[in-house]
């Protein structure tokens, strides 16, 4: 396994010897679950951006990019959703945060180090579909008989599709 690059030493940033710190990483975050459906990482995550000193604390800005396997919500098969996101998060000293106004969210520094997995997972998180989809149009499954519609018709179809357009032929 390859080592986690996650931990970025801030240390400079926070004595003030430099201003921005470009970041680049690669990180290994593991499947987890979302909403009873798995979420499979299924490569490292890449980061490149820029850690910047405020004085609320370091500012992490960026971009990253990850693919994911997920279960469609309607055929119920795998497939690839490619994630490319921007994100823009705050990382603050333990004495700064009760500073912040409350429901500003941020990440803590620790020990003059960020660690950029909690954000990132949580980021990944956002960028879950509520209900993922393997395409637009995927048909889904027959709820009478389970045929993947994507792949041809059943005739408990037909005969739904039947019933709807003669309704009257049923009541005799
Ligand atoms: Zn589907
Ligand atoms: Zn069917």
């Amino acid at each position: 396994m390859k080592p986690s690059k996650s931990l970025i030493n801030v240390s400079s940033l926070l004595k003030f010897e430099e201003q921005f710190l470009p970041v680049k990483a690669e990180i290994n975050i593991e499947s987890f679950e979302l909403g009873g459906a798995k979420v499979e990482v299924v490569s490292p995550v890449f980061f490149k951006g820029l850690a910047r000193r405020l004085s609320k604390g370091i500012q992490v800005e960026g971009h990253f990019e990850v693919e994911l396997s997920l279960i469609c919500a309607r055929c119920l098969k795998k497939f690839k959703l490619n994630v490319s996101e921007n994100l823009k998060e705050l990382f603050t000293l333990s004495e700064n945060r009760a500073l912040l106004a409350e429901g500003v969210e941020t990440y803590p520094i620790e020990a003059e180090k960020i660690n950029l997995t909690p954000m990132i997972k949580e980021q990944i998180v956002l960028a879950v579909p509520f209900k993922a989809l393997c395409s637009e149009g995927c048909r889904g499954l027959c709820p009478s008989c389970g045929q993947d519609l994507n792949l041809g018709t059943c005739t408990c179809q037909k005969e739904s599709v039947e019933v709807k357009s003669h309704p009257l032929k049923r009541s005799k």
